[in-house]
């Protein structure tokens, strides 16, 4: 899908539910990942909505469009990976808007949001060590990228450092 295609359907969807409040209290407080209930506010308080999509070329990407924010994810991707890894993503997109980065983004945004999400995940006990250590072969061949991924290998012991932590 084209990133234009794709910003068009989701400028739609916001304009829709901001001109039906009814609808936007009815819009779903959590939706599945993997078969785990799961629900994300920014860092306004606003419910984050989620749109999974084919052919986005990346798992998962968080977005703001006309002020509401969006979460939207690869149905083709996710349906390669297993569970943990699956709500690991949704987390560290959750955390971008959690974080606020869409609307100031810091040189270290890549890593707060991964760490985000494995300590919230963790405290909310969806992810013990070993999970997060089985993410490891996942992320191997990965080799970064500009926008501040960690290369695979650094990125999986960064995860079982943020862990670790308080
Ligand atoms: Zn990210």
């Amino acid at each position: 899908m084209k990133f234009a295609t794709l910003t068009f359907i989701l400028t739609v969807f916001a304009v829709t539910l901001m001109a039906r409040p009814s609808n936007l209290a009815a819009a779903r407080i959590s939706v599945k990942i993997a078969g785990f209930e799961v629900n994300c506010r920014d860092t306004r308080g606003n419910r984050v909505q989620l749109m999974k999509v084919s052919d986005l070329g990346d798992v998962g990407r968080a977005w703001v469009v006309a002020g509401v924010p969006f979460i939207v994810m690869d149905t083709e991707l996710l349906r390669t990976l297993p569970a943990k890894l699956r709500l690991f993503f949704y987390g560290h997109e959750c955390a971008h808007h959690v974080l606020g980065h869409w609307y100031a983004k810091s040189g270290n945004s890549e890593l707060e949001a991964d760490c985000w999400a494995i300590k919230d995940a963790r405290d909310r006990n969806l992810f013990n060590r070993d999970d997060v250590s089985s993410f490891a072969p996942f992320f191997a061949r990965s080799r970064g990228t500009r926008w501040g991924h960690l290369p695979g290998p650094e990125r999986a012991k960064r995860l079982l450092a943020c862990y670790d932590e308080e």
